[in-house]
């Protein structure tokens, strides 16, 4: 028995700062693993405004695992790629995506920021997360067993793990004692988001870059009625020069006739490539804008934060429920730290590549992309553009790719496996083995003899390990990885094991 005072007496497993689309991933995916979860959110309503318009095929199979991403992917419109145009709006280069990713869903679609997040926040209150609106933190506090969350009113929520996703601003980076790492690169643009009240209104069905010296610009279908426009600030502009409704309708004048359609929103953001130094202190973690912030070119920010949310929370799941070692939360930043700013460098390279206002830089940028071989982007031997896993401790020969999602009988692999781990195997368990007996406990077997469809997760390997957020934790033989899939839960983490 403890007293209401005792710092040993938990309200939750995890306070989740902040209910935006990273936050409540996590608190879905966690409260789907079973751990008592607490949101606290500083603002009452949603914010109604969209900023993420684009997102990857990996997050609609994390939506998948909550539940909810069929009813998502409903309201979203494919993506079926990019064309960057010159001044005159001749195609400089057209860039194609599959329509579906080896991951089971489309790679990549367009979709409304607060639609998504409304069927998100829903499905994660279902699941059973419990979410405190109109709670902003003002203190977090840890000791050696947990950390107390001090909101606004007074009340505290204590926790035996904290997790910041409380944005760009975050004040959760302070108590983490993190600075930011900045690429250097900062841009401001004017994004004009469109209620369209026409079809006909000739506006394009795919996304175009215009890399037009004189105003570098964006256009993006959104699912209907909606349409986005963005407008690069020219060396000189301050926000309000480009804010005036009279700029703002001679700007769309070029591409529509303004009278089809509402102005929803006209707002200036500033971009930048930033990324937290650390994401953990003891008990407290950071995840999403506020370990790490892209500019939006290849729509990847609300994404990456997403991936964050899929890799922690696994591991807090094993070190709270299962006994793992603590030291395994520090593999979330060694795995999701490198990949993030991976992701911002591309983003940086591609917002350079397209925010030139040099004319003569600019025609020997467009001359060099006329001249470039058709993009690759479309075929099926494409580089994927996200890259995989570094190798680590939960990374070995191998792996570190997401993994394929083939149906098994018409139903989605995910959804036979299941949230832990999973074993694929082309060799049947020995039922009397110390391995079977620790897949028993610990995951899902899945035999490719009896499901040829997994064979290519194999890669010619005899077996391998599906890690709980779909990465490839290794390729090889059924005794080498349950081994090694048992020593990284049971915190062999340092020195590295020898893969
Ligand atoms: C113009 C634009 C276009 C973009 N396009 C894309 C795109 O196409 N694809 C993509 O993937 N990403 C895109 N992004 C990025 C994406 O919007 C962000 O990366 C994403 O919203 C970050 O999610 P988050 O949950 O980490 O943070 P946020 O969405 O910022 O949520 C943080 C939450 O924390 C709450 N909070 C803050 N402080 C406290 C506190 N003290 N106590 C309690 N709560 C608190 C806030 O109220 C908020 O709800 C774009 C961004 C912009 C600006």
């Amino acid at each position: 028995v403890t007293a209401p005072d005792d710092p040993a007496r938990f309200d939750a497993d995890v306070v989740v700062v902040g209910f935006g689309p990273t936050g409540a991933t996590l608190a879905g995916l966690a409260a789907r693993r079973g751990l008592r979860v607490v949101v606290l959110d500083r603002d009452i309503e949603l914010y109604p405004l969209p900023r993420a318009v684009q997102c990857d095929h990996e997050v609609l199979r994390i939506l998948q695992e909550l539940g909810c991403a069929d009813e998502i992917l409903a309201t979203t419109v494919l993506n079926d790629g990019l064309d960057l145009v010159a001044a005159d709006r001749s195609v400089l280069q057209s860039f194609s995506v599959p329509a579906m990713a080896p991951t089971g869903w489309p790679t990549s679609v367009f979709f409304h920021q607060p639609t998504f997040e409304t069927v998100l926040r829903r499905t994660v209150a279902d699941l059973g997360a419990e979410v405190r609106l109109g709670h902003g933190v003002t203190a977090l506090t840890q000791d050696d067993s947990g950390v107390t969350a001090t909101v606004a009113d007074g009340t505290t929520v204590r926790a035996r793990y904290a997790v910041g996703c409380d944005g760009a601003r975050s004040a959760t980076r302070k108590v983490i004692g993190t600075a930011l790492r900045d690429t250097g690169f900062e841009e401001s643009w004017l994004v004009v988001d469109l209620v369209r009240h026409e079809r006909s209104d000739h506006l394009p069905t795919r996304c175009l870059q215009v890399c037009d010296p004189a105003r570098p610009h964006t256009l993006v279908p959104m699912p209907w009625p909606r349409f986005r426009f963005e407008f690069m600030l020219l060396p000189g502009e301050e926000p309000q020069d480009l804010m005036r409704p009279e700029v703002i309708e001679h700007l769309l004048r070029s591409w529509t006739d303004p009278a089809q359609a509402e102005i929803e929103r006209a707002a200036v953001y500033t971009f930048h490539g930033l990324v937290a130094s650390r994401w953990r202190n003891r008990r407290v973690l950071l995840a999403g804008d506020a370990a790490h912030q892209t500019p939006p070119f290849l729509g990847q920010g609300m994404c990456a934060g997403m991936r964050d949310a899929a890799n922690l929370v696994w591991k807090l799941a094993a070190v709270i429920d299962d006994g793992s070692h603590q030291d395994l939360l520090d593999t979330y930043q060694q795995e999701r730290e490198p990949h993030a700013q991976a992701v911002i460098d591309l983003a940086v390279g591609f917002g350079q590549l397209i925010c030139m206002t040099d004319p003569e830089a600019a025609a020997a940028r467009d001359t060099s992309f006329r001249a470039a071989p058709p993009s690759r982007a479309g075929r099926d031997d494409a580089p994927n553009l996200i890259p995989p896993l570094r190798a680590g401790p939960g990374i070995g020969p191998g792996g570190g790719d997401l993994s394929r999602q083939p149906r098994l009988g018409g139903v989605r692999l995910d959804d036979l496996i299941g949230s832990g781990f999973a074993l694929c195997t082309a060799d049947p368990l020995d039922p009397a083995s110390p391995e079977a007996a620790w897949w028993a406990a610990r995951g899902a077997v899945l035999d490719t003899r009896a499901h040829p469809e997994l064979q290519p997760l194999l890669a010619g390997e005899r077996a391998c390990v599906i890690r709980p957020d779909r990465y490839v934790l290794g390729r090889g033989t059924v005794a080498d990885l349950t081994d090694r899939t048992s020593a990284f839960l049971g915190g062999e983490l340092s020195p590295l094991p020898a893969w």
